[in-house]
């Protein structure tokens, strides 16, 4: 699976232009359309504790959330979970 924001879209001349339409919520890793030259971060929100080197951009839902809850976290949990039910022997 591609995490890579973004993706190429052809155009009728068959060039092929770099377009930053897309983005995943860095939080529950929903795709996130942008219409083209709007700022990602008005379609949803940018994680001041998740972003790097790079914004980390967050849909609407989890902006209006209004905590930090990385999808990375999300399953490390729930492997976690996996690992206590097998531990438990459920
Ligand atoms: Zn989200
Ligand atoms: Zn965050």
């Amino acid at each position: 699976m591609r995490r890579a924001q973004g993706y190429g879209l052809t155009t009728m001349d068959g060039k092929v232009i770099e377009e930053e339409d897309s983005f995943t919520c860095v939080h529950c890793n929903t795709i996130v359309f942008v219409k083209p030259k709007q700022d990602p971060a008005e379609m949803g929100g940018v994680c001041r504790l998740c972003s790097g080197l790079s914004p980390a951009y967050i849909c609407q839902h989890c902006e209006g959330l209004g905590t930090c809850d990385p999808f990375e976290k999300k399953l490390l949990r729930m492997e976690a979970r996996g690992k206590l039910m097998k531990a438990v022997g459920i």
